[in-house]
Order: C-alpha cells, then sequence, then structure tokens
C-alpha cells in the first residue's frame, strides 16, 4: 500500500470517516493488509489512536443495514431495466399508468403492451414499499 491518504471520503480531510456528524463503528486498514474496527465517537476523543495513515474502508453495517442496501441496489437495477423496455407508451399514457391504482385493471388496461415499462418501474417501485423492506 502506497498511497494511505486517498480513500479516506475527503482526501483533505484525512482521519475523518464517512457521516462524520454520528458516532459509530468504522473499517480501517493498514499497511500490513491489517483489518481495523474503530470507534467514532463525535463528543471526546474520536478514534482510538492515530488512523490518519490508515486507509479507510467504510462503516460497519448491521446485517439488516447489508440486506437493505442490497435490496436497494437490486430494486433500483430491476427499475433501470424495466425503464428501458420500449413498450410503445406516450408520456401522457405513461403518467396516466402510474397514476391509476396499483395492481388494478385500470392499470394494467392503460397502455396496450404486452409489457408495459409503466407498470414495470412502479412495480418494481412498489414492491420496495412493503413492509420489511427498506
Ligand atoms: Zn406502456
Amino acid at each position: 500500500m502506497s498511497d494511505t491518504l486517498t480513500t479516506w471520503p475527503d482526501a483533505k480531510r484525512p482521519g475523518v470517516p464517512l457521516n462524520p456528524g454520528q458516532d459509530g463503528w468504522h473499517w480501517l486498514i493498514d499497511w500490513n493488509d491489517k483489518l481495523h474496527v474503530r470507534y467514532w465517537f463525535v463528543g471526546g476523543v474520536p478514534w482510538y489512536g492515530n488512523v490518519v495513515r490508515y486507509r479507510y474502508l467504510g462503516p460497519v453495517l448491521t446485517p439488516a443495514e447489508v440486506a437493505a442496501a442490497v435490496a436497494e441496489a437490486r430494486r433500483a437495477a430491476l427499475e433501470e431495466a424495466a425503464q428501458q423496455i420500449e413498450c410503445g407508451c406516450d408520456p401522457a399514457r405513461r403518467a396516466a399508468v402510474v397514476a391509476a391504482p396499483p395492481n388494478s385493471a385500470a392499470r394494467w388496461n392503460a397502455c396496450g403492451a404486452a409489457y408495459c415499462c409503466a407498470i414495470g418501474a412502479a412495480a418494481i417501485r412498489a414492491l420496495a414499499k412493503e413492509p420489511g423492506d427498506a
């Protein structure tokens, strides 16, 4: 590891983690590729020890935070794919599809295409709002 300063969120502020206004655990790595978990404490000594020469990897996430991040990335990828399908809807028809109640006949009949990109994108957004999802 030669450059130890470029992986901090702000290269001009080495030693300052992501979300510096919040207390929390963060992953760091030293010049021997040894991992360290250190606590950023806003109200006191920010780190235990000098970590400026370490590289910053990111905040320590809980399993629930990891699951939420994966679900959000999957949802975003599916929605992007849905929006690239060409169903032939003009903008006004697409707006009517999205305005109709989810999973209603009105929504599914608003577009003549067998698979409507507006329905697909709206359905994916609705899935992300199910209880238990992030
Ligand atoms: Zn359509």
